[in-house]
């Protein structure tokens, strides 16, 4: 069964009609990502006046929800459905673009937030793509190969025509890889036989048009932006990555390259983890060695020379940089009072909740927030699409180049604009009082609101420019 649902783009009560999400609740706060990317969204136009109310609306809802329910026989010979999701948040400035995830808490409510999250980074980094994302609820941990190859292939043939290498391009995301996206592309390609169709998808192994250094792309932007941030002093005391003691948690494709790179630059990392716990050595974790241990063991916890820990006792590790690169709501309002962190890195997409940044930006923590700090990746996906329609291949060093260059400007943008809010907060105070804006006064932002008011105007002028259609 397929159904496409194009609500209108009229606000409505939150999740109506749409299935509830399953995650625990804290004490005070909501952990629905989607009500979280809404709450973001809200408190960052509030420092755009010029706004019309509308506007502000279209862009804050998503353009297009699709839910698929497709069967698969598995190795065991069962037949088991699955259900399949694919938001298309705005395409202003270009086709969606957006990673697929297999997990099983995937909720629609968990995609539409990732895909407006791709819509800001699209914009914050500045590369021609709208936002997206998609999901399929599943554990590829209870699934064969093949198995999983079959999702794959029923889920892309159920999305049909609402994917394209120039309306909606995926990407790989949690429990997704090179593999994946191979799969993708060559189910898309039998159904469109006699075309060009590698811009299809990003992040494919680099022989079937796959750019070089794709793999590495989101570990890499994270560390170019957090070197640009500490040489712009944006940490007391801390200038450089470069002896600085480093936590991760997530030792995926974000997570694991993270801690190469940041091993690499000179950073000690002291501890990281996976699903299955983590793992800390003050005198530093060789990075490739806890690759080995987990490809081996299928998790980094048992690594010699290391003392094993819970995940929430990983986060409260004393450490310069904390980089999150597993999943949503890791940081919240019931376990920020323990984190002893200078700087925290956003690999991953909403680890940190609204409760948890406010606490954070008192306590004078600045957070990179994900949709600058793990731009790397679709920016390099949007090289690789570029690649793939002129059917070239770039060097490595080329590819890095470019990504070091867009990674600086966008950081150094998200930098300037948070002065610039916090700079002119009495005269936008001053201009809500004229015009008769009774609540609470604007106050001085954080990273992600700047990142997010810079985002805004950006896809907000575009929609302008190209005039409300018709
Ligand atoms: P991945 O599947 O390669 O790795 C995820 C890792 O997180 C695994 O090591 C897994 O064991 C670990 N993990 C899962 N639950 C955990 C938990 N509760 N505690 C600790 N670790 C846990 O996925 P990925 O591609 O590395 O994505 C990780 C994050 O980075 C996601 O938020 C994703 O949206 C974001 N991201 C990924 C990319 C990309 O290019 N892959 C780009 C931008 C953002």
């Amino acid at each position: 069964m397929t159904s496409a649902q194009t609500p209108p783009k009229t606000l409505r009560p939150d999740n109506q009609g749409q299935e509830a999400f399953s995650v625990q609740k804290t004490s005070s706060e909501d952990l629905n990502p989607y009500h979280i990317a809404q709450h973001q969204f809200d408190n960052a136009v509030r420092y755009i006046p010029d706004l019309k109310a509308g506007l502000r609306d279209y862009l804050k809802l998503p353009d297009r929800v699709i839910t698929v329910e497709f069967p698969i026989e598995t190795h065991d010979g069962t037949v088991r459905n699955f259900v399949g999701y694919r938001v298309l948040h705005n395409r202003a400035r270009g086709p969606g673009k957006g990673g697929i995830r297999y997990h099983p808490d995937v909720t629609v409510d968990e995609v539409r937030a990732l895909a407006s999250w791709m819509t800001w980074k699209c914009a914050v980094v500045d590369v021609p793509f709208g936002g997206a994302k998609g999901g399929v609820v599943c554990n590829p941990k209870e699934l064969t190969t093949a198995d999983v190859r079959k999702i794959t292939r029923r889920f892309i043939t159920a999305l049909g025509d609402n994917i394209g290498p120039h309306t909606d391009i995926p990407a790989p995301d949690v429990n997704t890889n090179q593999g994946t996206m191979a799969r993708i592309f060559d189910t898309y390609d039998m159904m469109h036989p006699g075309r060009n169709n590698r811009g299809v998808v990003t992040g494919k192994p680099v022989d079937m048009g796959g750019s070089f250094g794709r793999r590495e792309a989101t570990a890499r932007g994270c560390l170019c932006a957090a070197q640009r941030a500490l040489a712009q002093g944006l940490v007391e005391g801390l200038d450089s990555v470069e002896g600085a003691t480093v936590v991760i948690q997530g030792f995926g494709n974000a997570g694991s390259i993270a801690a190469e790179l940041f091993a690499e630059a000179g950073a000690r990392i002291i501890g990281v983890s996976d699903s299955r716990g983590g793992i800390v050595c003050t005198e530093g974790v060789d990075p490739s060695a806890a690759l080995e241990h987990k490809r081996k063991t299928k998790s980094v916890v048992g690594l010699a020379g290391t003392k094993q820990v819970t995940n929430e006792e990983l986060l409260t590790i004393p450490c310069d940089i904390l980089i999150p690169a597993a999943l949503e709501n890791q940081i919240r309002s019931d376990n920020v009072d323990s984190i002893q962190t200078r700087f925290v890195v956003e690999a991953a997409n909403g680890p940190t909740t609204p409760s948890a940044d406010r606490i954070l930006f008192k306590r004078g923590i600045p957070v990179l927030p994900d949709i600058l700090a793990n731009a790397g990746g679709v920016t390099v996906s949007y090289f690789e699409w570029v690649q793939n329609i002129e059917n070239e291949q770039w060097d490595l060093d080329v590819v890095n180049k470019k990504l070091l260059k867009k990674m600086k400007r966008a950081t150094n943008a998200v930098l300037n604009k948070q002065q610039e809010i916090n700079g002119s907060l009495a005269a936008l105070n001053g201009a809500r009082k004229k015009r008769g804006v009774s609540d609470k006064p604007l106050e001085p932002v954080d990273l992600r609101t700047a990142a997010y008011v810079l985002a805004v105007k950006r896809v907000a002028d575009v929609t302008l420019e190209r005039g409300i259609w018709p």
